[in-house]
């Protein structure tokens, strides 16, 4: 019997405000247990929230984005459960009139091996809809045993603004729920309203998993994985979730709709609660705070200022610069290093060296120190400038590496440190000539092998010359000028 899976997936992002959806608390990570709090997210009796017009700005930004309809009017609601790290024993979301509706993603590219689409192959996955919420508070656990065990409340996160962006049940696989994450990450990033930090938690993904007969219509009984914090274990607890459900059905058995957690250690899910035990909310529009209008002003001057995505931008450098595809999916993969590609290769008026720079020193050190493009030493003009130098031949690529690495440590520009080095290409045969045949007198059993037809030794002598040039000889007049010397 096969079987199709049916995965829709709700994210909460953080948005990159400076303080809290409704008091003037920081939102900065790391400060110690309840630092930042006050009476409005600590919920003390009396205090009223004040709706931060920064994490309106941010919610619309990724909804037109997103190519969602903002709604003019939407309604607070206040969600009524008890946990100890909620104290106003309610969480501040939207239910029947969300910020947004509609809306969706093209997924860009699956990875290989996936079935349907292919390797270049685009799926659509529609979103239902994006909503504001405040986040709650952090339980921290410690001991098993009754007699010592401990729970701390941290509050600094309780206030800070997130939006929950609800997806259709549009993907069918593991790996595609993956790239939606992925993907939606990215575009979150970029438009700055995320810092995309899953480890801190500002970013978060609930999958909800069922599975049915190929050609049924009607949704199988779902369970939902909460808060899973990293593309591979999303992936692996779906995956897992739709193995479990197979098994299940196929051994005659009924599956329960509840919410289970992923253990990454175990690779496996397991039940956190029934939905027996689920929560009625007693939903009912929060009295403290009036409903939130958006402008079609303000959603326009919203959508004027919203930069290229990373969909257009890499469709775009394919067509301008007649980059490879492989090319411009690397340098589409944050804003920052996009707009360095774009800068250096204005600068070089050479758009595939400054890629080849780009993708090969730029993100090998980028990678190496763990930084980003911002904090990179060399600015894309002096860049240019080493590229230029490269292209008139004045130094070997060879040289133009260690060029690199001096103008990062120093921050000289590539013609000073090619000037006071030496380091500029030896292109006349003048000065190559007398290189060239001391190597040769040095290897004479090399140049019997070669006229004896071992022509990869050929390529030995001109590394000896090389060598002996530090790697200025023009490698091209060095072959030259072997050949014509040993008289091949
Ligand atoms: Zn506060």
């Amino acid at each position: 019997m096969s079987y199709e899976a049916v995965i829709g997936l709700e994210i909460h992002a953080q948005l990159l405000t400076a303080t809290k959806i409704f008091c003037g608390c920081p939102t900065a990570f790391g400060a110690p247990p309840n630092a930042h709090t006050c009476p409005v997210c600590v919920g003390l009796p009396g205090a009223l929230p004040v709706l931060n017009r920064q994490a309106v700005d941010l919610a619309v930004t990724a909804a037109v984005a997103l190519g969602c309809d903002v709604h003019e009017r939407s309604v607070f609601a206040r969600k009524n459960y008890f946990y100890p790290d909620l104290p106003k024993g309610y969480q501040i979301s939207q239910f029947e009139q969300p910020l947004a509706t509609g809306g969706g993603l093209t997924l860009p590219r699956l990875r290989q091996g996936s079935g349907e689409a292919g390797a270049e192959g685009e799926k659509f996955v529609q979103l239902t809809r994006i909503h504001m919420e405040e986040d709650a508070g952090k339980s921290l656990h410690e001991g098993f045993a009754d007699s010592d065990r401990k729970t701390y409340l941290d509050y600094n996160r309780s206030g800070v603004p997130l939006v929950e962006i609800v997806t259709e049940p549009d993907m069918r696989s593991a790996e595609e729920a993956a790239v939606f994450f992925e993907t939606l990450r990215q575009i979150l990033v970029w438009l700055r309203v995320n810092d995309g930090n899953m480890d801190e938690g500002s970013l978060r993904c609930d999958a909800n998993v069922s599975v049915r007969r190929v050609g049924e219509t009607k949704l199988g009984t779902k369970t939902e994985v909460k808060n899973v914090n990293s593309f591979r274990y999303l992936e692996k607890a779906i995956q897992f979730e739709i193995g479990r459900h197979i098994d299940v059905l196929d051994h005659g058995g009924r599956i329960v709709q509840e919410t289970r957690l992923f253990d990454a250690a175990q690779g496996k899910t397991y039940s956190m609660r029934s939905k027996e035990e689920a929560h009625d909310y007693r939903y009912f529009p929060e009295p403290d705070l009036p409903p939130l209008m958006v402008s079609d002003e303000r959603r326009q001057k919203i959508v004027a200022a919203l930069p290229e995505l990373p969909e257009q931008r890499r469709r775009r450098f394919i067509e301008q610069y007649a980059l490879p595809p492989y090319d411009a999916a690397l340098l589409t993969q944050t804003r920052g290093v996009a707009d360095y590609f774009e800068a250096t290769a204005r600068h070089s008026g050479n758009p595939k060296a400054s890629s080849n720079w780009v993708m090969g020193e730029v993100l090998r050190n980028m990678k190496e120190r763990a930084i980003e493009i911002e904090a990179v030493p060399i600015a894309p003009d002096a860049l240019a400038g080493l590229i230029t130098i490269v292209e008139k031949g004045t130094i070997s690529s060879t040289v133009a590496k260690d060029v690199f690495a001096k103008m990062y440590d120093s921050g000289r520009a590539a013609a000073d440190i090619v000037a006071a080095e030496g380091l500029a290409q030896i292109s006349d045969s003048s000065s190559l000539e007398p290189i060239v045949q001391k190597i040769i007198r040095a290897h004479p059993e090399v140049l019997e092998e070669i006229r004896a037809g071992k022509d990869r030794k050929f390529q030995f002598l001109v590394g000896q010359v090389m060598k002996e040039t530090k790697g200025k000889g023009d490698p091209k007049l060095v072959t030259e000028l072997l050949k014509a010397a040993i008289g091949t």
